[in-house]
C-alpha cells in the first residue's frame, strides 16, 4: 500500500481505514467512480463476517484460478476502478507472471477515467494497457452498459478473463460467450460469484499476492496437472463452503458474545 495516511497503527481497524483513504484519494484522480466506494462498502461488510482472513476454500479457488490462467491461450486481466485503486502493482505482477494482457473495462466510462486508470497501471510498471478510448472499438452483445465496449485485441478474443469485483450481468455475458471467467468477490451470494467459473471469496487486497505466488509455484506443472486442478474444483462447493464458514463464525461469535475481535 502506498501514500500517506493519518491512522494510528493502534487503531483496531487501521488497515481498513487506510484502504478507505486510498480509495477516497482515487475518486479525486477519477480512477474510482463514487459508486465504487459503495461497492467497496458491500465487500467490507462480508469481509467483517468472514473474519478478514483468507480461508481454505479461497486458497483452493486461488489454486484453480492460477491453473486456469496458466492454461489459457489468451488470458486477459480486466481492470475496473476499484481494482486499479487497490492493487495496481499486483495487477502488473500478475501480467508478468502469466503474460495475460491488461484491459480497462468500466461500467461508467466517464471522460478521463480510462486514461486515469491507464496512468495508474503504467506508473505501476505496465507496458501496454488495452481498452482505453477508441481502442475499445468492439462491442459484445451479451453485455449491456458501457461494459459491452471491449478491445478487439483483448477481452473479445480472450479464452479466460479475470474480472475481480465485477457485476453479475457482465460475468454472465462472458460465460455465455464460452470464456472461462475467474473472479475475486467477497460476497458468495453475488451474481458474479454465482456465474463465474472460479470465484475466490476473499478480499482482493489479500488474494492478489497469493494468486501471484500460486501462479509462480504452478508454472512448471504439466497441462494435465493443471487441467486436473481445474476439474477437481467445484465453484458451487467453494461458495457453499464460504457461506458455511460465515455461518459458523457468526454462530460462534453469537455464542461466545465476543464482538470486538475482528479475527475471532
Ligand atoms: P452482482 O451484480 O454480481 O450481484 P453487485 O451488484 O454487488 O453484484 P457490484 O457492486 O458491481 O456488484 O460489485 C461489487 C462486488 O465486489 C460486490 O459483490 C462486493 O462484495 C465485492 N467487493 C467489493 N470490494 C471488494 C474487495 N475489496 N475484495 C473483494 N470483493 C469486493
Amino acid at each position: 500500500m502506498t501514500g500517506e495516511h493519518h491512522v494510528s497503527e493502534e487503531h483496531p481497524r487501521a488497515e481498513s481505514i487506510r484502504i478507505r483513504e486510498q480509495l477516497t484519494r482515487q475518486v479525486e484522480t477519477k480512477v474510482l467512480a463514487l459508486a465504487g466506494l459503495i461497492a467497496h462498502g458491500r465487500g467490507e461488510a462480508f469481509d467483517y463476517i468472514l473474519g478478514e482472513r483468507t480461508t481454505l476454500p479461497a486458497m483452493r479457488a486461488i489454486t484453480a484460478a492460477s491453473a486456469a490462467l496458466l492454461l489459457a491461450e489468451y488470458p486477459v486481466l480486466s481492470v475496473n476502478g476499484n481494482v486499479a485503486a487497490l492493487c495496481p502493482r499486483e495487477l502488473v505482477e500478475l501480467w508478468e507472471a502469466t503474460g495475460a494482457r491488461l484491459e480497462v473495462n468500466l461500467f461508467h466510462r466517464l471522460p478521463g477515467r480510462e486514461e486515469a486508470i491507464e496512468r495508474v497501471l503504467k506508473d505501476a510498471g505496465a507496458r501496454e494497457v488495452l481498452g482505453v478510448g477508441d481502442a475499445a472499438s468492439a462491442s459484445i452483445d451479451e453485455v449491456s452498459s458501457d461494459r459491452r465496449r471491449v478491445d478487439p485485441r483483448g477481452i473479445l478474443v480472450a479464452d479466460a478473463v479475470f474480472v475481480p469485483l465485477e457485476d453479475g450481468d457482465r460475468t454472465e455475458g462472458l460465460v455465455r460467450m464460452g470464456k472461462r471467467v475467474i473472479t475475486i468477490d467477497l460476497n458468495p451470494m453475488s451474481r458474479t460469484a454465482q456465474f463465474a467459473t472460479i470465484t475466490i471469496v476473499d478480499n482482493v487486497v489479500r488474494a492478489m499476492p497469493l494468486l501471484i505466488k500460486e501462479v509462480e509455484r504452478l508454472k512448471g506443472s504439466s497441462r494435465n496437472e493443471l487441467e486436473a486442478l481445474i476439474s477437481g474444483f467445484s465453484n458451487r462447493e467453494a461458495l457453499s463452503e464460504a457461506l458455511k464458514l460465515m455461518k459458523e463464525r457468526l454462530q460462534s461469535l453469537s455464542e461466545k458474545g465476543v464482538f470486538i475481535q475482528p479475527h475471532g
